[in-house]
């Protein structure tokens, strides 16, 4: 009777629907369930069995052996001969696609490479010093007139430096500064570097903190090399760059 219904099933499935052979993969994880399966059932046969051999001395000994080879069929299989069958240790194999993975390795070294950059970009000073020097003169009325900077004094050619993040809103001569190179930064407030030599960014140019602009000079209307630097905030008032400075963490 079951070799009749195996039979009829083998017959229609071949008849009707002629479907080409599975996979070779999905075959052996199909030879697998059944093997699986099969081990299953020789436990259930065996222990039910041992069972009715415990409730029947006389039968016993003919009963033991099945039982035992079936806990070896069974043990095997690694599913255990005594404890409840788990569908979690049934070995099945896993479908690797290897463009897939390689996908997925370009996109965590992706990722890990986007963190990097993000984790520099909050390591990097946001202000800096403008220029290394001497500090020569500071904020405020100076021989009867307004100083609206602070001077840092070093040898022609001494580099000036972005002291913050920004876009270059001028760079070129300017009337008393010789030549000079102005930066406004995102809250609106900008940064002027005055008596440069020469400068090295043009108008449009975005520059980070620290990046060298130009170089101190003695052009217009100066006594000597220095860089003459003020900062004025997002009203166009001219502050005192010593308290912008330090208020930043930058010392003079
Ligand atoms: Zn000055």
């Amino acid at each position: 009777m079951l070799d009749e219904a195996v039979d009829r099933a083998s017959t229609r499935t071949v008849s009707t629907h002629r479907l080409p052979p599975p996979p070779s993969a999905l075959r052996g994880r199909i030879v697998v369930a059944a093997v699986a399966v099969g081990a299953f059932a020789a436990a259930g046969a065996g222990q039910t069995l041992h069972a009715l051999g415990s409730d029947s001395p006389a039968s016993a000994d003919e009963v033991t052996p099945l039982a035992n080879a079936a806990a070896d069929g069974a043990a095997a299989f690694g599913v255990g001969g005594t404890g409840p069958a788990s569908p979690q240790v049934l070995p099945v194999a896993k479908t690797v696609d290897p463009a897939a993975e390689a996908q997925k390795l370009v996109k965590s070294q992706h990722i890990t490479e986007t963190r990097e950059a993000e984790e520099a970009e909050a390591r990097r000073p946001k202000f800096a010093r403008p220029a290394a020097g001497e500090f020569t003169s500071g904020y405020g009325g100076r021989w009867g007139e307004m100083h609206y900077g602070i001077d840092i004094a070093g040898p022609i050619g001494t580099p000036i430096l972005a002291a913050a993040d920004g876009v270059v809103i001028e760079a070129g001569p300017a009337s008393g500064f010789g030549l000079w190179v102005k930066v406004e930064h995102a809250d609106g407030s900008v940064t002027v570097y005055g008596h440069v030599d020469t400068y090295s960014v043009r108008a449009g140019q975005r520059v980070l903190a620290g990046e060298q602009i130009a170089r101190m000079g003695n052009r217009g209307f100066s006594t000597g090399p220095h860089l003459h630097f003020e900062v004025w905030n997002a009203d166009g008032k001219k502050i005192n760059p010593l308290g912008w400075l330090n208020a930043q963490g930058i010392s003079v």
